[in-house]
């Protein structure tokens, strides 16, 4: 059988034709005016989809490089912060801080739920001392939405600031950053963003940056004041990934031109079918609240859940993701983020509908096409 490989897993996802020119254009030295020119239009376009005034950062990393540039660059050894483990990127927080003498005060979530806002309101009302807390927008492992909004207005009554990892969720999910008082964003490239793997991003409030001034963990590659000093000139204080940047720039170009409310809104519709059809073939979803970036569904009894993400892998071509730790074989998730529209989606549905049949599960053969396309359509 002809295979054609195609990617609905939730990083690295779909990078555009256009994109990918782009990227193929010789290198050029990046301390000269004609990257400075790039990088000047990059820096300006993402603080608007990033909806923020304040500095956007970029590294050569992939997105756990900014997670721990929030962590080092911020914070002390033995300063007080609270991490919500509702998932595995939210568990990394707590990780990165134990790595650097953090005190955490973690939040366990059963993974599948979303945090209460109400529980980090009463942690920050009973230990002043908290410097900061460590949220996700979209937990990527199990397809939750965090309500940041809420949380932000909880946090900014307080001296804390509020970190939240928007690595899937930046594109896909709505972040308002300055209006709800996100003080540090983080992203990364190959998920909403549509490049490939290798640009990480963060956004450092007023607020924040009191914090990188008092820092007292030792750093280098990552240092943030290194990054505000060449970035007032328009500079990295590193070897840029040159080409990363140069996709970026026409990615930033693509999302302009869509417009930010209309790229939310085209992740919400995409997102809304796929539930829908999910539960067509009688699938159970992990989330009640779900984020637009993936769809996290649970594997129907009887079906090996690794057999079924490895055989549309394998033999059929598309890439989804399965479950993570506790959740190992028991989850498939499809993502719906980035470069994709409605017929991506339908053919991940169309793919998952002939791998269930093929592995024994019972249900009528494109119902969830049909429900994905009278819910898209309507
Ligand atoms: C993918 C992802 C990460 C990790 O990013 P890497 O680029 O693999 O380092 C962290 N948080 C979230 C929410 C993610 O989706």
């Amino acid at each position: 059988m002809l295979k054609k490989n195609f990617l609905l897993s939730p990083g690295p996802s779909k990078v555009p034709e256009s994109v990918m020119l782009e990227m193929a254009h010789p290198i050029f030295h990046h301390r000269t005016p004609q990257y400075q020119a790039i990088f000047s239009d990059v820096t300006s376009a993402l603080k608007d989809i990033f909806r923020t005034k304040n500095d956007v950062f970029v590294f050569a990393s992939s997105g756990t490089g900014a997670m721990e540039t929030s962590i080092s660059s911020l914070l002390s050894p033995g300063d007080k912060i609270i991490t919500v483990n509702g998932g595995k990127f939210g568990e990394r927080f707590g990780l990165i801080g134990k790595a650097f003498g953090i005190e955490c005060d973690v939040i366990d979530v059963e993974w599948g739920k979303a945090v209460d806002p109400k529980i980090i309101e009463d942690k920050l009302n009973k230990d002043k001392s908290i410097k900061a807390v460590y949220t996700t927008l979209s937990e990527t492992s199990t397809g939750v939405l965090n309500d940041i909004k809420k949380i932000a207005a909880v946090v900014s009554k307080t001296n804390a600031v509020l970190v939240t990892d928007a690595i899937s969720g930046l594109g896909s999910d709505k972040l308002e950053t300055d209006e709800w008082g996100v003080d540090v964003v983080i992203a990364g490239s190959q998920k909403g963003l549509m490049l490939p793997p290798g640009l990480a991003f963060l956004s450092v409030s007023e607020k924040a940056w009191k914090l990188v001034e008092q820092s007292k963990i030792p750093s280098f590659y990552f240092n943030l004041k290194k990054y505000k000093k060449s970035l007032d000139k328009n500079d990295v204080p590193w070897t840029p990934a040159i080409t990363l940047v140069l996709g970026l720039q026409k990615v930033l170009q693509m999302i302009k031109a869509e417009g930010m409310e209309e790229v939310w809104a085209r992740h919400a519709r995409l997102a809304q079918a796929t539930r829908e059809a999910m539960k067509a073939l009688g699938l159970k979803l992990l989330s009640d609240f779900p984020s637009n970036a993936v769809t996290a569904v649970r594997v129907p009894d009887g079906v090996d859940g690794g057999k079924l993400v490895k055989k549309l892998r394998d033999e059929m071509g598309i890439t989804l993701a399965g479950g993570q730790d506790s959740l190992k074989g028991k989850l498939f998730r499809i993502a719906h983020m980035g470069y994709c529209n409605q017929f991506d989606v339908i053919q991940g549905i169309a793919a998952i509908e002939e791998a269930l049949a093929a592995l024994g599960y019972s249900f009528e053969i494109g119902a969830g096409v049909k429900k994905f396309q009278e819910t898209w359509i309507k």
